[in-house]
């Protein structure tokens, strides 16, 4: 394997990110900003992490999970476009790593880019971003022939940084709280459940899958259904992740309306 190295997304997203990031905490005391920002914060975690990535990078692109109906794809385009901000890359390349690496060699190998049983918890929980990976995009061919996909690619740096001196123009506390902060916090949340949830001892399982993962009940409500990760695995192509009536997932009530089609998870008793 080659020598980590910082790459692109390295240098022009991660790296500001993190250290506006910082700069966001520090400001918060120090200027004693009115805690409503945070509020902003979370709004738009939601906007930007669980609806952006959660949904639109993950079950959407990756997974082809749902369908919008035709009235409502201008709602995914948005979300999509929402994602980028997050600071997470492209919807291409997340679908690339994740529907290509992650779930047909989870815990088995290290083509697993962040499996903690075959590389260790920090790499597992972020090392992994630095090391050079090779995707074979041309086997994700529908997500590389979605022109809305194909376009947030093209233009990802661009697009991130132009949203965030937007945001700082109308207010420089919209760039760090409502842009960099939900980021941050989505990116981390994501990294730190996807190695735990592919621990034993963190949670239960439904479902005998070929490899570690587990639900944990909290996470999963925190995350708005993403951490019910063994779920996830038994049929990853689900537009929700609610088996037992008490796994708390409320994409079950959200999207309904929006979707024409979807596949469901199986129901458990109990
Ligand atoms: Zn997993
Ligand atoms: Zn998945």
């Amino acid at each position: 394997m080659k020598k980590p190295y910082l790459s692109k997304f390295t240098r022009y997203i991660a790296i500001p990110q993190h250290l506006l990031g910082v700069l966001a905490i520090f400001l918060f005391f120090y200027m004693q900003l009115s805690w409503w920002w945070l509020a902003v914060s979370y709004v738009s975690w939601v906007m930007l992490g669980v609806f952006g990535v959660s949904t639109m990078y993950h079950k959407y692109y990756s997974h082809r999970a749902f369908e919008f109906k035709p009235q409502y794809q201008w709602v995914g385009k948005l979300f999509t476009l929402l994602g980028a901000l997050c600071g997470q890359g492209s919807p291409i390349g997340y679908a690339a790593v994740h529907r290509l690496y992650h779930h047909p060699y989870a815990d088995k190998d290290e083509r697993d880019p962040h499996s903690p049983h075959v590389h260790g918890f920090w790499h597992s929980y972020y090392g992994w971003h630095f090391t050079p990976a090779v995707f074979h995009l041309r086997k994700i061919k529908d997500v590389l022939d979605d022109p809305w996909a194909a376009w947030i690619h093209k233009h990802y740096y661009r697009i991130w940084w132009c949203a965030l001196l937007l945001l700082a123009a109308i207010d420089w506390r919209l760039a760090l709280y409502g842009m960099i902060i939900p980021g941050l916090i989505h990116v981390h949340e994501m990294n730190i459940l996807n190695s735990l949830s592919h621990m034993p001892w963190f949670g239960y399982r439904n479902f005998d899958t070929d490899e570690h993962s587990v639900n944990n009940w909290l996470f999963g409500v925190l995350s708005w259904g993403t951490g019910y990760h063994n779920n996830h695995h038994a049929v990853p192509n689900t537009w929700h992740n609610q088996v037992r009536w008490f796994e708390f997932d409320p994409f079950r009530w959200i999207m309904p309306p929006l979707i024409a089609s979807g596949r469901e998870p199986p129901q458990m008793q109990g």
